[in-house]
């Protein structure tokens, strides 16, 4: 039976393979067909506007990464057509743990919400590939539904450092569990007729410098390590494109290396598909081109130009804008955007919905669990919640790997909707003290968060008589510790590997109230990455990591 199901899958991933060799074909005739600047056209995105960045291209006025207003609002990029050719616009859009696009527009009463489904990490915890590819098939669903041709995911960089800011997005610090997961992601995802972008291709394993730093590394460590997850990808699920990323590979940025994105890429490993780079990744257009980075995103006139000067003057030969350009006009086919597929910017979110439920319960972790502390016995009925994310969860990372999703169910509203009773007036002061954290922090703009990220809201303080009260009243006690990340940062140490002070002293006075009275303390992390527990594991009775499970 087995050999039959494997001769199957390798009989799709021959007629995947075939349709694109047609594809290509196809795609070669066409380009013959283009002028020299048509051809060019297709190689560079259709930009987006940054502030302060005049004239970044046709796309519209975004104001930050994932923000373009062409075609599919809030999308991260568009590229180019060519009418008269019938190759369309194609969209892509994030990210790694659902569509990220913009879930209300002006002019219209429709919203455009996407599910937030458990972080990377959490479904790598699953080690449940046929999971993973039934999150792929929805995540799809929605990218095809809402008019999207590719999803800038997903993301399977080795947790190289373990405060890296990004980890969330990423899978794993093991190779093979990297690769196995995004294999059945992709190939999840790429059954509704969208494809990817697996990325970020490769070793960029910090976010501090990430446009600068030279990621110095050996043969060895590079092949057994950090491209391995990558190659098992490209075999067992055919990835319509990769994603190049922002740092140097000794010392040569990894969009204008040939060695990589040639050599080992297409040459060794087969890679039929399209190299884009990321959003403004690199400084070279002309070498970006001779490496075999097909496309430059979201494009830029300089590039455009700068190609166009170098194919002129000699500097850059033609074959190679002939070879980059079919291969990324035979991309082009494929999507539905060339099949010009009526999206009904009506996925099923509430199937949706139960597929992420079902997933965040089957990736998180207990850590420790003594004298069955869970679950919950049936005699707990009372419980009292203790720290801010228990009241306000985090559902996944920041920056492009974060999702619009419409609502988020917080563990205090779960337990609530499960039939527990919470202590009323903890909530009551944890949620006015919560508003107005937020109050004094107002949601500001994708690129201004960037810049400067909104720090945490320390833990709110708890009068020192109120312990004693809770444990006498409830039946058990849940201490969420939260941590955010993302994009443009790497974590830090102190107050956010390690526990605050505030952190620290709430697991104290909890634990010894109710201890003293018998009863149960459990602790939640609601994380995307790794806290510190040696210091603080004795005291508690069970630990759950939750992860940051999504919506
Ligand atoms: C990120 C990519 C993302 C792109 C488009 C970049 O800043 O590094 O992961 O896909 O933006 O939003």
């Amino acid at each position: 039976m087995k050999k039959i199901i494997t001769g199957f899958a390798l009989l799709l991933l021959g007629c995947v393979a075939s349709a694109q060799n047609n594809n290509y074909a196809r795609a070669k005739a066409l380009v013959s067909k283009m002028t020299l600047e048509e051809k060019v056209s297709l190689l560079v995105g259709r930009g987006m506007k940054l502030p302060g960045m005049s004239n970044a291209g046709n796309a519209g006025n975004g104001t930050g990464v994932g923000q373009t207003m062409d075609k599919v609002e809030g999308a991260a990029g568009t590229t180019n057509g060519i009418s008269r050719l019938a190759i369309p616009l194609t969209v892509v859009a994030d990210g790694p743990a659902g569509l990220r696009i913009e879930p209300v527009r002006k002019n219209d009463s429709r919203t455009y919400y996407a599910t937030a489904w458990p972080v990377a990490t959490l479904l790598a915890s699953t080690w449940d590939t046929k999971l993973v590819k039934q999150v792929g098939e929805a995540m799809g669903n929605e990218v095809k539904e809402y008019g999207v041709d590719v999803l800038l995911g997903p993301g399977l960089n080795i947790h190289r450092d373990p405060l890296g800011g990004r980890n969330f997005e990423y899978y794993s610090e093991d190779p093979l569990v990297s690769g196995k997961m995004t294999a059945a992601m992709v190939n999840g995802i790429q059954s509704n007729g969208v494809g990817v972008s697996i990325k970020h291709f490769a070793l960029n394993n910090q976010e501090t410098n990430r446009n600068t730093v030279n990621t110095i590394v050996s043969e060895r460590a590079m092949r057994e390590i950090y491209l391995k997850g990558f190659q098992i990808a490209v075999k067992e699920s055919n990835p319509w494109t990769v994603m190049s990323s922002y740092n140097k590979l000794n010392g040569v940025y990894t969009s204008e290396s040939y060695d990589l994105l040639t050599t080992i890429l297409r040459k060794e490993w087969g890679f039929k598909g399209l190299v884009m780079t990321d959003w403004f990744g690199g400084k070279d257009a002309v070498a970006q081109m001779k490496a075999g980075n097909d496309l430059l995103m979201p494009g830029t006139p300089q590039q455009t130009q700068a190609i166009l000067d170098a194919v002129k003057s000699g500097q850059l030969d033609v074959k190679i804008i002939d070879e980059n350009a079919t291969r990324m006009v035979a991309y082009a086919l494929q999507t539905p955007a060339a099949a010009n597929y009526k999206f009904s910017n009506k996925p099923n979110l509430l199937a949706h919905a139960a597929i992420a439920r079902a997933a965040a319960a089957a990736g998180m972790v207990l850590l420790k669990n003594e004298a069955a502390a869970l679950p919950m016995s049936r005699q707990v009925k009372n419980i009292a919640a203790f720290g801010n994310t228990a009241y306000d969860f985090v559902s996944g990372g920041t920056g492009s790997g974060d999702v619009n999703e419409a609502y988020t169910i917080s563990l205090v509203q779960g337990l609530t909707n499960a039939g527990y009773r919470l202590d009323e007036s903890l909530k009551q002061s944890y949620t006015e003290y919560i508003d107005e954290e937020k109050r004094k922090h107002p949601r500001k703009s994708f690129f201004e968060e960037f810049m400067n990220p909104t720090p945490r809201a320390a833990e709110m303080n708890i009068a020192a008589e109120l312990f004693t009260k809770m444990a006498k009243e409830s039946d058990i006690a849940l201490i969420t510790i939260g941590r955010n990340a993302g994009e443009g940062s790497d974590r830090k140490v102190e107050n956010d590997f390690n526990l605050t002070e505030a952190e620290t002293a709430l697991i104290g006075n909890v634990s010894h109230a109710f201890h003293a009275v018998g009863k149960k303390v459990v602790v939640v992390l609601n994380v995307g990455g790794v806290v510190e527990v040696v210091s603080w594991r004795d005291k508690v009775d069970a630990i759950l990591l939750a992860w940051q499970p999504g919506m």
